[in-house]
């Protein structure tokens, strides 16, 4: 590849990280990050060593996924990852208050997600996901170019409007010769709790086709489901907790296909 010397320099390469994933959506609300978090999960089940930054700056997801509330740990000035669930997880979030808007211009949250590469203890690992923030602004141009990412995953819901914005992410990634490893279909279908029917709420089927549009793999679909959300809620993610649940294969199948 001719980038390759150029690479070398870019962050990223002093990490000691075998692949670098991005988890990107086109829009917010998605789920991109409760896929992230159950990905990084689900490749960690596999036997790999999976770190999860959450580079979503402006809405920091890792902390109520992961129910974390303290400061990571510093050691000789490096941030030390909080280890959880047999994953080390670093965010913006354990930093600050949550509830505090982040109001920042692009450059600052470069070098927050830049920092947060770098200057975290993040050790010898198999694989790093990346939760991106949504959209295809600054962030994740820059993030695309300063790191070698050895490609994105897109999450969508089955929606038009999500699906176009999934078209724009893939075809940002590609400007920047970042590989598609495919496409997500979250909240794919409803499963109700208490009788179990299956409702196609969004209209289930819209991301598999526009992945064959694209010319993408199509990862695998996710249902909209109150287990997922509950889990996620109570800092106890789902592939964490119900390993061997239908949930936890789900995203295990799509883990396989990912690595
Ligand atoms: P994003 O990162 O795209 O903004 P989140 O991962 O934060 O989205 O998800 C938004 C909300 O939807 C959260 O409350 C989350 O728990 C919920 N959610 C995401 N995926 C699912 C799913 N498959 N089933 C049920 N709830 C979900």
């Amino acid at each position: 590849h001719s980038h390759a010397p150029a690479q070398q320099q870019k962050a990223g390469a002093s990490l000691d990280v075998r692949h670098i994933i991005a988890v990107a959506s086109g829009k917010g609300g998605v789920g991109k990050s409760t896929t992230a978090a159950n990905l990084a999960l689900a490749l960690s089940g596999k036997g790999l060593k999976v770190g999860l930054l959450d580079a979503d700056v402006y809405g920091p997801s890792a902390p109520l996924l992961f129910g974390v509330n303290r400061k990571p740990d510093l050691k000789d000035k490096i941030i030390q990852p909080i280890e959880t669930y047999g994953i080390k997880v670093m965010s913006i979030g354990f930093l600050i208050d949550t509830d505090t808007a982040m109001v920042w211009r692009g450059p600052m949250v470069m070098s927050a997600i830049t920092q947060m590469l770098r200057d975290v203890n993040w050790g010898k690992l198999d694989v790093l996901v990346v939760d991106m923030p949504p959209g295809t602004g600054d962030a994740q141009l820059t993030m695309a170019q300063q790191t070698r990412l050895s490609g994105a995953v897109i999450v969508s819901t089955p929606q038009d409007i999500a699906l176009a914005d999934a078209r724009r992410g893939v075809g940002m990634f590609r400007k920047v010769d970042v590989p598609i490893l495919g496409v997500i279909e979250n909240m794919s279908y409803f499963c109700c709790p208490n009788c179990g029917t299956r409702t196609d709420l969004f209209g289930h089927g819209g991301a598999e086709l526009e992945a064959e549009r694209l010319g993408v793999r199509f990862l695998g679909e996710i249902p909209l489901h109150s287990r997922i959300r509950e889990l996620s809620d109570a800092g106890t993610p789902v592939v964490a907790v119900e390993p061997d649940g239908e949930h936890a294969k789900a995203y295990s199948a799509i883990a396989d296909m990912v690595w």
